[in-house]
């Protein structure tokens, strides 16, 4: 199905379940080359991350540990900048390496407000990885060391991400077309 209306808009499908995958098993080939040898504890921040991280993680061939955290600022099709709190963090992390595990850094104004937080708690290391990433929109100087793809400047859901709650659970990612369902 190339075409999908979640609420009241249409999306056009832009990133296929193959590619998809084919990203994923690239980023979990590279973490699991890079971090032979460690256990690294991974945060998957809900609920973007929760597909990605599954796919993810069965791919990793290391000794590791998940984690689940939110830390959410998205509401409908637009940041709002403001950030909320980590919940959900009960893992000591001192000493140890981390990844975290992201949908998708836009602005990354989450990710960094994230990364401050989780330094905080003195790990050992933190690495950034996340499935999408849109270099144009990046307003902070951030150093992500894992992005499966990189994509452009325009609203998607599916494969985890939402429109307003939904979409979810679309197997691959769509983007948006116009802004009704019912203008055409
Ligand atoms: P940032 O702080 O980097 O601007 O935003 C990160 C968060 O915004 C992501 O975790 C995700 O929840 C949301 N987000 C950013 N771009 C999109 C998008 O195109 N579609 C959806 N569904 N969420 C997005």
């Amino acid at each position: 199905m190339d075409i999908v209306t979640v609420k009241d808009k249409r999306f056009r499908l832009s990133i296929p379940a193959q590619e998809l995958q084919q990203a994923i098993r690239r980023v979990a080939e590279n973490i699991t080359e890079d971090y032979a040898g460690q256990q690294p504890l991974f945060l998957a921040v809900l609920n973007g991350s929760f597909m990605f991280a599954a796919d993810l993680l069965r791919r990793v061939e290391l000794p590791c540990e998940i984690a689940f955290v939110k830390l959410s600022s998205y509401a409908g099709t637009d940041t709002t900048g403001a950030v909320r709190e980590l919940i959900g963090l009960n893992t000591d992390i001192e000493g140890r390496p981390v990844i975290v595990v992201e949908d998708i850094v836009d602005t990354g104004l989450t990710m960094q407000h994230l990364l401050g937080l989780l330094q905080a708690r003195n790990p050992k290391s933190v690495d950034v990885c996340t499935l999408l990433f849109k270099p144009e929109k990046l307003k902070v100087d951030l150093d992500i060391r894992y992005a499966a793809l990189r994509i452009p400047n325009d609203f998607i859901v599916g494969y985890g991400l939402d429109y307003d709650g939904f979409g979810r659970n679309l197997p691959q990612i769509y983007t948006i077309i116009d802004e009704t369902a019912d203008n055409q």
